[in-house]
């Protein structure tokens, strides 16, 4: 799930490897540590906790080795303690390993394994893998050309079933890496003299720009200066070398005091470059590089699909109210995780979309495999470049929103809301939207990153609200029709950072059941934008005053609420229908994260989560 840097080169490996791990932070973990080769044999330090506690651990023992490898871990199998930490080390202390993913038939290697007179330190999945390799190591001829260790993963990886990115060095060979991958994401970076291989690009771009994305199912055999890429059944690749286009400041902090505030207000910028050069020359209708699908067979679409998980559900569910709304096209929104294993009966013009900020969420890939396997064509909106579901997608719209590194999305997930915009502004003037309501429409997104200027300068008045509400244990956020999702996502993120207990509904539908939870300890957001439901939700807000809910009232600028009704107001500029939701969401990121920091939160690594989930 969460990091892996390799290094293999002339520098030491340690220093590198450990700012590589704190690059990886964002993703999430519980534990970290490395392995290094150090005077003939290979050395370890593991630690639960952040990456620093490692990095005091790692400058105590001095390592000064060439070749190593480092993990931080989110546990699967086996609780966060120093033991179940990796690198593991097989027990005969020939091999040693890092894993991310999960090997399902674990227990029955383990017993195998066991039967041969291997033992065991720590109760993860990842360490039977280590000894079956080693297993195999013991078995397999020693060779000159360095392909023992090579062949000993490989055999191991045709037992093994689940998934894996993993690494994998031998003891007294500080020549060469091998590393492998199956469901979670691994990239080698081709530097001078000097190779690396990490889970994400973050770790590698302080050394290089050149990258060869690893696929499933795929074997890289690294030495300080070459490397070569095979399958599991032994079939040669020819490795694409890719230049990432963005540098190491987009990692950095800057002035900001989280990475989450940060990229809020980044927003403008990042909902600019997902709109750049994507308007048709008339200035009517968007239009789109990458989808591989022709006009004609666009139109032919008669209901849309859209996969996704969490925050990325959300820009699918306001996508879905747009289309239909715009473009009278049916669409459907579903987990990914769900619809996997659903078996959803499915139309026969339909097209998929799938979201992913990270492109590598894996239950959102196997949503995209599942309807590829059924014989769907698969877009997807993605922000990562290279990512896996980008590359497995038969096309796609890049979000550009820049690197994201808080766990908590919001610039990702605003230009997701702008990509769904701007598909139901294609959609609809393929069909029935004129000419002239393209071209409001058009005006409209071209003018979002202004209105989120101004909604950003409301940022001391939300901090200040956010002081006042901070102590309560839980939230209402309520919203209708696209802001219903909006305020299923104010409620996520509030969970996500503050770990206050927060939930979303309809805002009419809250007297349904929710208003049981309403006293003066149970405040409500309403999202109550001018329009024909405006007086319902009034309505709404009456009846939780009637019930001693403290509310605050999001309201479009100008619109008066009557006297002493909302104990908060905060107000969004007025604007166009399909980007309401992106103005909206602004004060619900800023709220969430103005109380996460009153409480005290680490608002940039919530507890339990990661960034980019590669486990089911
Ligand atoms: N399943 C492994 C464990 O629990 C790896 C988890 C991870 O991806 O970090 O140790």
């Amino acid at each position: 799930m969460c990091g892996i840097v390799g290094y293999i080169g002339k520098q030491k490996a340690t220093p590198f490897i450990i700012e590589g791990l704190k690059r990886l932070e964002y993703r999430g973990y519980d534990s970290a540590g490395v392995a290094v080769h150090q005077d003939g044999s290979i050395r370890v330090a593991k630690k639960t906790g952040r990456v620093a506690n490692l990095d005091k651990e790692t400058a105590r023992h001095n390592f000064t080795g060439t070749c190593g490898i480092g993990h931080t871990r989110w546990a699967t199998h086996g609780g966060v303690t120093d033991a179940n930490a990796h690198p593991h080390v097989s027990s005969d202390g020939k091999i040693a390993l890092v894993h991310n993913g999960v090997i399902e038939n674990y227990v029955s290697i383990k017993k195998f394994l066991t039967g041969k007179g291997y033992t065991f330190a720590s109760e993860t999945d990842s360490e039977v893998i280590c000894n079956l390799i080693a297993y195999h190591y013991d078995k397999e001829p020693e060779t000159a050309d360095s392909s023992r260790l090579l062949e000993s993963v490989r055999k191991t990886l045709s037992h093994v079933e689940g998934t894996y990115g993993m690494v994998v060095t031998s003891e007294g060979n500080s020549e060469e890496l091998v590393t492998a991958r199956k469901g979670s994401p691994l990239i080698l970076g081709i530097g001078k003299d000097e190779n690396i291989v990490a889970s994400d690009v973050s770790a590698i771009v302080a050394r290089t720009q050149n990258v060869v994305y690893l696929n499933d199912n795929e074997i890289a055999h690294i030495t300080p200066d070459n490397f070569s890429i095979t399958t599991v059944d032994q079939s040669s690749i020819t490795p694409v070398i890719d230049t990432v286009d963005w540098s190491i400041e987009n990692a950095e902090m800057g002035d900001h005091a989280h990475f989450m505030i940060k990229e809020i207000f980044e927003q403008p910028e990042a909902l600019e470059n997902a709109m750049r050069g994507r308007f048709s020359e008339d200035g009517s209708t968007a239009q789109f590089g990458g989808l591989n699908i022709s006009a004609n067979e666009f139109r032919g679409v008669e209901r849309f699909m859209f996969c996704s998980c969490g925050t990325g559900l959300h820009a699918c569910m306001v996508t879905e109210h747009l289309i239909e709304m715009f473009a009278h096209v049916p669409v459907e929104c579903d987990y990914a995780s769900e619809f996997r294993y659903r078996n959803t009966p499915l139309f026969r013009n339909t097209l998929f979309f799938v979201m992913s900020q990270s492109g590598e969420t894996i239950d959102t890939l196997a949503a995209l495999r599942e309807a590829k396997r059924k014989g769907y064509k698969v877009l997807a909106v993605n922000n990562v470049v290279g990512s896996t579901i980008a590359r497995e997608a038969d096309g796609g719209i890049y979000q550009h929103a820049g690197h994201e590194v808080g766990v908590a999305s919001t610039k990702a997930f605003t230009s997701q809301l702008l990509i769904g915009a701007m598909l139901a502004l294609y959609i609809g003037r393929m069909r029935d939207l004129s000419y002239g309501a393209g071209v409001d429409f058009v005006n409209a997104l071209k003018g979002t990153p202004e209105l989120v200027r101004t909604g950003l300068k409301q940022a001391s008045h939300i901090q200040a609200i956010a002081k006042r509400f901070a102590h309560y244990e839980d939230m209402l956020f309520l919203g209708r029709m696209s802001l219903f999702p909006i305020a299923l996502e104010g409620a996520l993120k509030l969970k996500e950072i503050s770990y206050i207990h927060a939930e979303g509904y309809p805002s009419a539908e809250m007297k349904h059941g929710p208003i049981a939870l309403i006293s003066e300890k149970c405040p409500s957001v309403f999202l109550a934008p001018k329009g024909e439901l405006f007086n319902k939700t009034v309505s709404s807000m009456q009846e939780i005053k009637a019930r001693k809910g403290p509310v605050i009232a999001v309201i479009t600028e100008g619109t008066v609420l009557p006297e002493g009704l909302a104990d908060e107001i905060i107000t969004i500029p007025d604007c166009h229908e399909a980007v309401l939701p992106i103005v909206a969401s602004i004060p619900m990121q800023l709220l969430s994260y103005y109380i996460a920091v009153e409480r005290g939160c680490d608002v940039d690594k919530p507890r339990n989560l990661a960034k980019s989930v590669t486990v089911e």
